[in-house]
C-alpha cells in the first residue's frame, strides 16, 4: 500500500514533507545511488550538510531523477568553521554551487558552538536572515540548539527559527528542548530517529513490532511522526529505504505510544555530543 507523506506548515508559511531521507555518513561515491533510490521510492525531502561532504552528489541525484527542483525539499547546514558572517556568506554560496541550485529550501546553523566564536551564534543567525530575505534560503533554522540558545535568539533577533534539528529517539526523548520548540512554534526535526540502529534490538520495541506486524524501524519512525516531529532516516540499503517510507498506513494507539515514550533514559540515552560542550571544528 502506497504511503502519502504529509506536508507540515512551518512558522514562515512554507511547508516541509514530514518524512525525508538523511545522508550523514553516506560516502560521496555512494550518495547518488542512495538518493536516486530514495527519490524513486517517493521521498521528496533530502537532509544534507556541508559537513557531510556530499552536497554535490545530492544535487546530481536530484537532477538525474528527472524531478523538477521544486518537487524536492533540500536542507543543508552551515559547517562549524564558518560561523563568522563573511565566512558564512562564502560557505552558503558554496552550498548552492555544490548543489547546482539557486536556492535551498531550508538552511540551518549545524551546531551552536557556544564555547567558540566568543559564544556568538547571534551574528551567524543574522547572516542566515540575510539568505532568507534574498530568497536563496526559503526557510532558515537551527540544529542542536538548547533552550538557552533559543532564548538568546528570541531576545536578540527578529526571526524565530522554522525548525530545530536535534537528537531524538526512544532512548533520548530530549523533552525539554522539544517542549520549548512546541511552545514557540518551532518544528522539531528528530535526528538519528532510530538511534543509528541502537534501538532496534530493544525487547519492548521488538514485542510491539511483532504485535503490529511491522518492523521495529517502522514502529519507531511512526512514533516520531505521531508526535509531530520531522524525521529523515538514513540508509544505503534499498530494502530499508523502502521499509522506512511505509509508515503512513498504520497507527500506534495511546498505549503503544506511551510504551515507547517510557523507554527514555534521559541524558544517559544521548548518542551524539552534548551541544553545550561540542566544539569540533573540522580542518
Ligand atoms: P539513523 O537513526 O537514521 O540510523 C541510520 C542507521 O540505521 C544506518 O546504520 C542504517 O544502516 C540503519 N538503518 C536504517 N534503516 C534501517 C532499517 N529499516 N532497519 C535496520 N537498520 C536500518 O541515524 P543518522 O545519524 O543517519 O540520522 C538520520 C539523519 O539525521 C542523518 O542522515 C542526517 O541527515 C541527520 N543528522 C543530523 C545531525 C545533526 O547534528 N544535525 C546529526 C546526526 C544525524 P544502512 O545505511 O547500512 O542501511
Amino acid at each position: 500500500m502506497a504511503s502519502t507523506i504529509p506536508d507540515i506548515s512551518l512558522n514562515d508559511g512554507n511547508t516541509i514533507p514530514q518524512l525525508g531521507f538523511g545522508v550523514f555518513q553516506i560516502p560521496p561515491a555512494e550518495t547518488v545511488r542512495a538518493v536516486r533510490t530514495a527519490l524513486d521510492v517517493g521521498y521528496r525531502h533530502i537532509d544534507t550538510a556541508q559537513m557531510y561532504g556530499n552536497e554535490a552528489e545530492v544535487g546530481q541525484a536530484v537532477r538525474e531523477s528527472g524531478l523538477d527542483r521544486g518537487e524536492v525539499f533540500i536542507t543543508s547546514k552551515l559547517n562549524n568553521p564558518f560561523h563568522r558572517p563573511d565566512d558564512a556568506r562564502r560557505a552558503f554560496e558554496s552550498t548552492l554551487a555544490e548543489l547546482r541550485t539557486d536556492h535551498v529550501d531550508l538552511f540551518l546553523i549545524h551546531w551552536p558552538l557556544p564555547t567558540r566564536y566568543d559564544g556568538d551564534f547571534v551574528s551567524t543567525w543574522r547572516t542566515l536572515e540575510e539568505f532568507r530575505r534574498d530568497g536563496r534560503a526559503r526557510s532558515i533554522g537551527v540544529s542542536n540548539f538548547q533552550v538557552a540558545h533559543l532564548e538568546r535568539l528570541a531576545a536578540e533577533t527578529e526571526t524565530v527559527p522554522a525548525v530545530n534539528q536535534i537528537e531524538v529517539h526512544p532512548y533520548f526523548g530530549n523533552e525539554e528542548v522539544r517542549a520549548y520548540d512546541r511552545a514557540h512554534n518551532i518544528l522539531t526535526e528528530a535526528w538519528a530517529p532510530i538511534a543509528q540502529g541502537r534501538v532496534l534490538d530493544d525487547p519492548t520495541l521488538v514485542d510491539l513490532a511483532e504485535e503490529l506486524g511491522r518492523t521495529v524501524a517502522q514502529v519507531v519512525l511512526r512514533w516520531h511522526v505521531q508526535r509531530g516531529d520531522i524525521v529523515f532516516p538514513k540508509s544505503v540499503t534499498p530494502k530499508r529505504i523502502e521499509e522506512n517510507f511505509q509508515i503512513f498506513d498504520f497507527e500506534l494507539d495511546d498505549t503503544a505510544m506511551e510504551r515507547i515514550t517510557t523507554l527514555d533514559k534521559g541524558e544517559a540515552g544521548r548518542q551524539g555530543p552534548n551541544p553545550d560542550t561540542f566544539d569540533y571544528i573540522p580542518a
